[in-house]
């Protein structure tokens, strides 16, 4: 349904791939491809504004840019700032708690609302366990009852009606008492659409709310229809006031934009998603992996990393180069010390590494944070000059150095001497791994 915003930003990273650093130029491309597929999805257009000054705001700061992955944090945020226009957290179905929980079904005519309620029945008792009472009150529309009655016998679950000669006020009503007689915990009451909205079929719905107080209104709209959905969304939650939102056909050849703009202008959030004709096709509505699923993150995700490993590639080599000669620098150090540390709180990082979160004790051993800040403040302190060529180091550049970051010459001798080892590894782990590739491998 997305392929555009996916297509277009995969195009761009394509580009950014090969470069060692994404620059606020690169930014702000990525930003103008998002603006025009969400566009091209048919989002509202105010709601693409908001989004992208928002996505803006966040990406195109210091953060990013001194980041060594700006590519990969921009997505990041246009991920969440998906999520969050679709509603953050996945929004949950009202329980009632003196049951039965009174469910209505509204929305225009073909919309998807019979359909959908005999597919919220099958999905609460085969997953919530519950036993809901489906309600006829769609009288206008010839075998809307039928049609109910027809979806009732497919599950095996009741359906309550009363003909169509009967008012649907009369019909919501007494399907709820008939609940509470048969102790069924849910009632969905499907109510008549029109082609559009009107007052006659407004009124006939405040009506129903006004009888059965229902603790659920949910609007089920057709996300082929895209703008309309949202226009249909909002004039809906004038009137009667809406909970959440089913938002049906997200199977067809849709565009989308319905999806990433309905929660955004009528503050509703999307409940549940409709995925195509049979009754089992209706799914809880999660704005992380719809958000997921617009970006195609799981390939847009891959090409960052890629893009990734050829800057650090690059980078490394020069490192191992440096090392080879042993004119290793304070400044490349520090340089580590923030790739490090741009990747976030370094427990965390270890935690999210196979196998990290079993070797406790090495994590406590070698993760310090404050060590690391100790080291960093030292380094800071070093002039220019000391930093590129640590072999000046004195006594008195020491003292200054202690007291500049704080901390003690014995912390500066500790640190000195780890850089010395340091470097002498990296000498030692350079030529053997130059042995290796000479020789015709072990093993
Ligand atoms: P109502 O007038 O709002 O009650 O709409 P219906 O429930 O009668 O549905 C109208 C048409 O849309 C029917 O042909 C349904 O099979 C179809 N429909 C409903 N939901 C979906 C969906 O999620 N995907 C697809 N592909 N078709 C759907
Ligand atoms: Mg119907």
């Amino acid at each position: 349904a997305f392929e555009g915003l996916a297509e277009r930003l995969q195009g761009t990273l394509d580009r950014i791939k090969g470069r060692g650093k994404v620059s606020e130029a690169d930014v702000k491309e990525m930003m103008r491809e998002v603006r025009l597929a969400l566009l091209e999805a048919d989002v509202n257009f105010k709601v693409v504004k908001q989004f992208i000054n928002r996505v803006k705001e966040r990406a195109v700061g210091q953060e990013v840019m001194k980041s060594l992955t700006p590519g990969q944090q921009v997505i990041k945020v246009v991920n969440e700032e998906l999520q969050e226009l679709m509603g953050g957290e996945q929004s949950k179905i009202a329980h009632a708690q003196k049951p039965p929980t009174v469910v209505m079904m509204v929305g225009l005519q073909g919309a998807g609302k019979t359909t959908s309620t005999a597919k919220l029945a099958n999905h609460l008792r085969k997953k919530h366990n519950r036993q809901p009472l489906m309600a006829a009150a769609d009288i206008y529309r010839p075998a809307a009852i039928k049609q109910l009655e027809t979806l009732g016998e497919q599950l095996n679950m009741p359906v309550f009606s009363l003909g169509d000669q009967v008012s649907p006020v009369d019909i919501a009503s007494q399907a709820v008492d008939k609940a509470k007689e048969e102790h069924n915990d849910y009632v969905l009451i499907d109510t008549a659409g029109r082609l559009h909205v009107d007052e006659d079929l407004m009124d006939e719905l405040l009506q129903i709310k006004e009888k059965v107080n229902p603790d659920e209104i949910l609007l089920v709209v057709d996300a082929m229809t895209g703008q309309d959905a949202v226009n249909v969304a909002e004039s809906f939650n004038e009137q009667l006031g809406l909970t959440g939102v089913i938002l049906t056909k997200l199977d067809g050849d849709t565009r989308g934009g319905a999806a990433l703009s309905v929660k955004a202008v009528t503050d509703t959030p999307i409940k549940f998603a409709g995925m195509g004709e049979k009754i089992d096709q209706l799914e809880p509505f999660h704005p992380e992996r719809m958000a997921s699923r617009i970006l195609g993150m799981g390939d847009v995700l891959s090409l960052i990393e890629k893009a990734q490993t050829n800057v650090d590639e690059e980078r490394a080599k020069e490192l191992e180069k440096k090392m080879r000669n042993a004119d290793l620098t304070f400044d490349d150090f520090l340089e580590q010390l923030e790739q490090v540390r741009s990747m976030g709180p370094l427990d965390e990082l270890l935690n999210m590494m196979p196998g990290m979160n079993k070797m406790k004790g090495l994590k406590n051993a070698q993760v310090d944070e404050s060590q690391i800040g100790r080291v960093e403040a030292i380094v800071r302190s070093m002039t220019k000059d000391e930093k590129q060529n640590p072999s000046l180091m004195n006594a008195s550049r020491k003292r200054r150095i202690a007291k500049g970051s704080g901390t003690t010459i014995q912390d500066v001798n500790r640190l000195l001497k780890q850089f010395e080892d340091m470097k002498k590894m990296m000498k030692q782990m350079s030529s053997m791994q130059k042995g290796k590739k000479k020789g015709k491998g072990g093993f």
